[in-house]
């Protein structure tokens, strides 16, 4: 069975790079009837980041997407957070030693700085010197007992032959050789007893029975290093998959400086995450050339890990914007107003009835390109008119239009309830315009105007069944008395 893994480090707010790679894994696991898996990947104290754990939880329960196993939002936390298996890595380090495929150094860190130093003047490259720095070669057995026994801090390292290649493969990448010369003797387990994160990602890939690795390309430098580690361990590797960078729109590394990369800006900007999830599917994936709207049981599916460029993906926020609305279009009222809730209580707009705010929606989606746009756009619907707009009441008030709004409220006011529906509102203004000699649209300005304040909205007729007989009639009024 295919059993898949995220694997973010809580060391930030989640990138929607991290979001792309987490619902590949997802997208991968369902389509091959396997399972995807959470890992929180935290054993770094120095880079770890309160808050952010549960910013990874969040952003990806709004996205829509579920993990099969691990921690979960609002409930016990699953066993997959590293931080809780730091013997298990211990003990695996240990494994190594006994094995003989991974040795112990004392080395302190200014000794390790001056090799360093020695390195760059000779001009080679930077990597750990296992003939020449102290460490259980150099020491010899007797000298490295008695620094364990002694407690003389300590890293465990592997050992990587020093001839002889590493053979990749990657299923976006093909297949790569490596001179073994090149990859370093990298630390596994650090001297505060910590693994670092090669040898945590490698122990729990194995005993999680991971089938495929599928992450972002600043992983693919270690992967000759990780093929090691697995050979070192005497295991079967995983097969893996490093998806293209996102690029800015200049073909440069997406950072911050290019806009928001967090989920949650994103969220906050009142993107749909169906919206926002299509548009990262896409970033270095393409299931057909024809169409670019896919819902997320289309694009489980349609995936294919095999179908992964290689090519940096560039990441368009016109694009974004443009999917926002056409799944503003599409999906059901209800939940476009559900997501408005938030952003009706930041507009003031308290205890509004649900059922209500799903038949403004329904009224302003096509005009508007962002759920958070609502109750701005459409701010007389669910309170007082704040502001007329001048400019348009003295280009469409004249000294008769008070008269001929008063008598049209009158003769809307036989309307009854039950009967204040668009067709019939609209036949009572065009009988009232016709009787006056004028077009229907010289009623329109005005009425808009007294109803809304403002010059551009839904349909007129709509927004009055919307709005209701009630407050319909006393706006009329209410302006043309004014
Ligand atoms: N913890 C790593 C990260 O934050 C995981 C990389 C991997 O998937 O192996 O990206």
């Amino acid at each position: 069975m295919v059993r898949v893994r995220f694997a973010p480090s809580p060391t930030g707010m989640l990138h929607v790079g991290s979001l792309r790679s987490g619902l590949y894994n997802y997208l991968f696991a369902r389509h091959m009837g396997g399972a995807c898996i959470l890992r929180i990947e935290d054993t770094d104290q120095v880079r770890f980041v309160e808050g952010a754990e549960q910013n990874i939880l969040e952003m990806f329960a709004w996205a829509g997407i579920e993990f099969d196993e691990g921690p979960h939002v609002g409930g016990a936390y699953g066993p997959y957070r590293q931080s809780e298996r730091t013997a298990i890595y211990r003990e695996h380090a240990q494994f190594l030693i006994e094995r003989g495929t991974a040795y112990y150094a004392f080395d302190t860190a200014e000794e390790l700085e001056r090799m360093r130093e020695r390195q760059q003047q000779a001009g080679i490259a930077p990597k750990y010197d296992r003939s020449s720095m102290r460490n259980q070669f150099t020491l010899g057995e007797e000298e490295t007992k008695r620094l364990l026994e002694s407690g003389t801090d300590r890293v465990i390292r592997l050992f990587v032959p020093l001839t002889g290649e590493t053979r990749t493969s990657d299923i976006v990448r093909g297949e790569s050789v490596f001179a073994n010369r090149t990859i370093d003797d990298q630390i596994l387990l650090k001297s505060d007893g910590f693994p670092t994160y090669h040898l945590a990602n490698i122990v729990d890939d194995h005993l999680m029975e991971i089938t495929h690795v599928i992450r972002g390309e600043e992983w693919l430098p270690s992967l000759p290093k990780h093929v090691i580690l697995y050979d070192a361990f005497g295991w079967d590797r995983p097969q893996f998959a490093h998806l293209p960078l996102l690029l800015s729109p200049e073909r440069k590394k997406l950072s911050k400086r290019d806009g928001d990369v967090a989920v949650s800006d994103y969220k906050e900007k009142g993107f749909l995450p169906e919206a926002l999830v299509n548009f990262v599917a896409l970033l270095g994936w393409n299931p057909t050339a024809d169409r670019e709207i896919f819902p997320m049981e289309e694009m489980i599916s349609m995936f294919d890990l095999a179908k992964v460029n290689k090519a940096g993906a560039i990441f368009d926020i016109e694009k974004l914007n443009w999917m926002n609305g056409m799944y503003l279009r599409e999906l059901p009222v209800e939940r476009l107003a559900a997501d408005m809730q938030p952003f009706m209580e930041q507009a003031g707009f308290n205890g509004v009835d649900p059922a209500y705010a799903a038949k403004v929606v329904n009224l302003v989606k096509e005009r508007i390109h962002f759920v958070k746009d609502i109750p701005l756009f459409a701010d007389y619907m669910f309170g007082p008119v704040k502001n007329f707009d001048e400019e348009y009441a003295a280009k469409h008030w004249k000294p008769e239009t008070a008269g001929q709004m008063l008598e049209l409220a009158d003769r809307l006011e036989t309307l009854d309830e039950a009967n204040w529906i668009t067709e019939k509102i609209d036949g009572v203004v065009r009988a009232h315009a016709e009787s006056l000699g004028i077009s229907a649209g010289k009623l329109i300005h005005p009425m808009r105007l007294s109803i809304t304040g403002k010059r551009v909205g839904a349909g007129m007729f709509e927004t009055m069944e919307v709005l209701g007989r009630t407050e319909s009639l006393t706006r009329l009024r209410a302006y043309a008395q004014r």
